[in-house]
């Protein structure tokens, strides 16, 4: 175990202070001091990765990789030193300095490569993975410009680029001896070499691809695994001095432009599906990469490559990375030279694929056209990879024609990636059980029947070393006062903590740090925006990214109507409650845009007007990060969890709030209905159309918005508030919202579920004037989130689906 004491660690910071600066400590600002501090911290790191790989060389232990567009770090500093187990004593050695690491760890950009809950799952697994002695990596692209950076001007979202490496990252080491070549583009030459069929791809377009590694520190075990990004460049970095002569210099900056652009910006839309050729190309350059490296560095340690299942696995993280599939096939039919059942073999029993949505709107297609130009090779092959599959298609459908075309891999002119991403993987996972049932029985139904071993289900979860131990020291504190230390490294232990949600000092205790959360929370807001939110009203929070199935619309109908029964009677009994929302929408996503503009103008309305006495306050904080999650989450009273039933595939906030001792407010959706299993139904307050009522909908009919609407007066009140210039001057400002919900006839049943939300609301109400009942509520919750760590995933992922991990150890 690493171990350093507080005087050799002040006597290595000072000197790595002079060595990378060139001057004193005292000398420098806080920013120089955090870059010494980094430093440092890798250097700590650096010699247990290396031992790490050394064993995982030697003892050949298989090996996840985990394939993923996005991986949504945050910060690494404050969990590297955590993880180290290091971070009380670096804590004091530099307090004896005069330096605060809280202000240093803060001064850390977050890694922001991913949109949102996709990447972040990414990001909680490394950690657990790490954490868990699994050697499992991360592989996917180092983007120059993270998820843009939100302002909030005027009330309306303006984007900023994400430039994150602005001052550089101490994080990542660069690696260009392990540099691979991706190519595109060009032709593919058949010959027949010695009666064998063989494919020659000529005429290319290489790029190098460069990767980028960044030690990923498992919690106090000696384990530091690997996050691979790769950055794109062109092969030749030379000045080509034939084109300078020639006037073409121009040409070549501008050549040199259009492949970096491959891993420039990361594509800002988690819901959506984005035909963009650029797209394409970054998800072949990523995965072409990776797996490229992966079959060196085996064969590299002598690995044989018709057992190379038996030593690897990948892992896609949604349909982004199915390539893979393909490009296996290509190494080992083009390049070591193996026969098309063995490679088949080899690629299903390697790959494994998870699902992360059913929103037709985003599910991946290729026009075929333009797939066909950019990756020849890799077209070929899947048409075999569909020729093959719709052979077993004909049998197990006989004369099913329609189904067949339905579910074959090209299709209407398109490569269908979650079609190829099942065909050619063994095990196909939802991320909640209503999520894999719905699967099961609706979006993927025929290929269940199919193949029913494939489908499996691996409920989200999330590090609690971040979302509980970094981001709630207090939390942390007063659970291992309570129920020891051991539910650290075994978090379903925290269940043990359900007998303190009896003891009268324990809620008075959670009470309290529930306070000193708010008000530092408050004190954020108040600094951040001018706005005095007082600690004692309820934090009643909604964050995530802005999507109409989410429903921040919902929310904000919601504190229309209440704002409207204030003014009628400014003595109305409510507890005051600060309605506190986050979250960034996608640049070219009109309505969600414009939902951030309906939230900012009721905000200042109703934070303006004196008369409802500050009964109710709301704050959009703007850029939501990790890093701001882990500011609010510990701050918040009640999470908002209010997604159309079936259309959230989990969502992992939900985890993240009633671990730090929130109570949910929900519809029966993704893993909301395993919260409410969990802590049961007296401990969360839940509303809303079921997922048969929803379902029943959507495909018979018979919900008309307007009937809804007109049947209650306060909807007929707010609805029109939304065009009469009431929130705004500008009578067109949130038309958009208002035809949604009544010339479209409301497709995520907002007003259908607002009576049944404002009454969950009252019983929200009603439940925290009790404030014994509340912290019961909030410590039950507590108890059983130990269920909800990603370690809890990641061992079902490596037992279940990896055959990996200390079970497998030594077979
Ligand atoms: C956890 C997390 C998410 C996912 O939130 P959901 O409410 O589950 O959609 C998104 N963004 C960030 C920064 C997160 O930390």
């Amino acid at each position: 175990m690493f171990t350093i004491d507080k005087e050799t660690f002040k006597r290595d910071y000072k000197k790595k202070f002079l060595e990378i600066h060139g001057r004193e400590l005292e000398d420098g600002n806080n920013q120089s001091k955090y870059e010494a501090l980094g430093s440092l911290v890798r250097d700590y790191v650096a010699k247990t990765w290396m031992n790490t790989n050394k064993r995982y060389n030697s003892t050949g232990e298989k090996q996840v990789y985990y394939l993923s567009m996005e991986f949504l770090l945050g910060r690494l500093l404050g969990n590297s030193l955590l993880n180290l187990g290091i971070r009380d004593i670096c804590n004091e050695a530099l307090s004896e300095l005069g330096i605060e690491l809280e202000t240093l760890e803060n001064l850390e950009q977050d890694q922001g490569l991913g949109n949102g809950g996709l990447g972040r799952l990414a990001a909680c697994f490394l950690d657990s993975m790490a954490s868990l002695n699994i050697p499992g990596h991360g592989c996917g692209i180092r983007y120059k410009y993270g998820f843009f950076e939100q302002k909030i001007i005027n009330g309306s979202q303006v984007e900023a680029p994400d430039n994150w490496l602005r001052s550089g990252n101490v994080w990542e080491i660069r690696k260009p001896d392990k540099s691979e070549i991706v190519r595109f583009g060009g032709e593919v030459k058949c010959e027949d070499v010695n009666g064998r069929l063989t494919f020659t791809h000529i005429n290319y377009e290489p790029i190098l691809a460069i990767p980028y590694d960044t030690p990923i520190v498992g919690y106090e075990n000696d384990v530091v695994n690997t996050l691979r990004l790769w950055s794109a460049e062109p092969v030749s970095n030379e000045f080509d001095f034939s084109s300078f002569s020639r006037g073409d210099f121009l040409k070549a900056i501008e050549y040199k432009n259009s492949i970096e652009a491959i891993s420039h910006v990361l594509y800002p839309d988690d819901s959506f599906y984005e035909g963009k050729m650029l797209r394409l190309k970054q998800q072949y350059f990523f995965v072409s990469a990776g797996v490229q490296s992966i079959i060196r560095h085996f064969k590299c340690h002598g690995g044989d490559i018709l057992s190379f299942d038996d030593k690897i696995a990948i892992h896609i993280n949604d349909t982004h990375p199915t390539l893979a599939i393909p490009e296996l096939m290509r190494i080992l039919l083009d390049e070591e030279g193996l026969s098309w059942v063995d490679a088949w073999r080899i690629t299903t029993n390697t790959i494994s694929y998870t699902n992360h949505t059913i929103l037709a709107e985003a599910l991946e297609k290729w026009p075929i056209d333009m797939f066909k130009k950019l990756l020849p090779r890799i077209y070929m092959i899947i048409e075999e990879i569909n020729r093959r599959f719709c052979e077993e298609l004909w049998s197990k459908y006989i004369g099913q024609w329609e189904k067949i075309s339905k579910m074959s891999i090209l299709g209407d002119g398109y490569v269908r990636m979650a079609h190829l991403a099942i065909s050619g993987s063994h095990s196909v996972n939802g991320v909640a059980k209503l999520h894999t049932e719905i699967l099961k029985k609706q979006e993927m139904a025929d290929f269940y029947y199919l193949y029913p071993r494939k489908f499996n289900n691996k409920t989200n979860g999330i590090t609690h070393r971040r979302w509980l131990l970094k981001a709630n020291p207090k939390l942390t504190k007063l659970l291992c006062e309570s129920i020891g230390e051991g539910w650290i490294k075994h978090p379903t232990d925290m269940v043990n903590f359900e007998k303190f949600a009896y003891d009268k000092n324990v809620r008075k205790e959670l009470g309290n740090i529930k306070r000193d959360n708010k008000s530092k929370l408050a004190d954020i807001v108040y600094k951040d925006q001018g706005i005095l939110i007082d600690p004692n009203s309820i934090f009643d929070v909604q964050i995530k990214r802005i999507h109409a199935y989410k429903r921040q619309i919902l929310n904000c109908l919601r504190i229309m109507d209440l704002y409207n029964k204030l003014l009628e009677n400014p003595n109305l009994d409510i507890v005051p409650r600060t309605f506190i929302f986050a979250g960034k929408a996608a640049p070219s996503y009109y309505l969600a845009k414009k939902t951030i503009e309906l939230i900012n103008s009721v905000a200042y309305k109703v934070n303006n007007d004196k008369r409802i006495n500050d009964k109710i306050k709301v704050v959009y904080l703007e850029n939501y990060s990790v890093s701001l999650a882990e500011e609010i989450i510990p701050a918040t009273d009640l999470s908002e969890q209010i997604s159309t039933t079936t259309k959230e595939a989990s969502g992992t906030s939900n985890m993240k709030f009633m671990m730090n001792g929130s109570i949910t407010i929900a519809t029966l959706d993704g893993a909301n209905v395993e919260i409410r299993d969990e802590v049961g139904d007296d401990n969360i307050v839940i509303f809303g159309l079921n997922e048969r009522e929803v379902i029943d909908y959507y495909q018979k009919g018979g919900y008309s918005s307007w009937d809804t609407c007109n049947n209650d007066p306060r909807l007929r009140r707010i609805t029109q508030d939304l065009i009469n210039g009431y929130y705004c001057g500008d009578k067109d400002r949130f038309k958009v919202i208002y035809e949604n919900l009544l010339t479209y006839n409301d497709e995520f049943f907002v007003l259908k579920d607002f009576d049944s939300y404002l009454k969950a609301q009252d019983k929200v109400d009603r439940l925290y004037r009790d404030s014994n009942k509340w912290e019961k509520m909030a410590a039950i919750n507590i108890a059983h989130s130990g269920i909800f760590s990603s370690d809890r995933t990641i061992m079902e992922y490596a037992t279940g689906i990896w055959g990996s991990g200390f079970l497998y150890k030594n077979l």
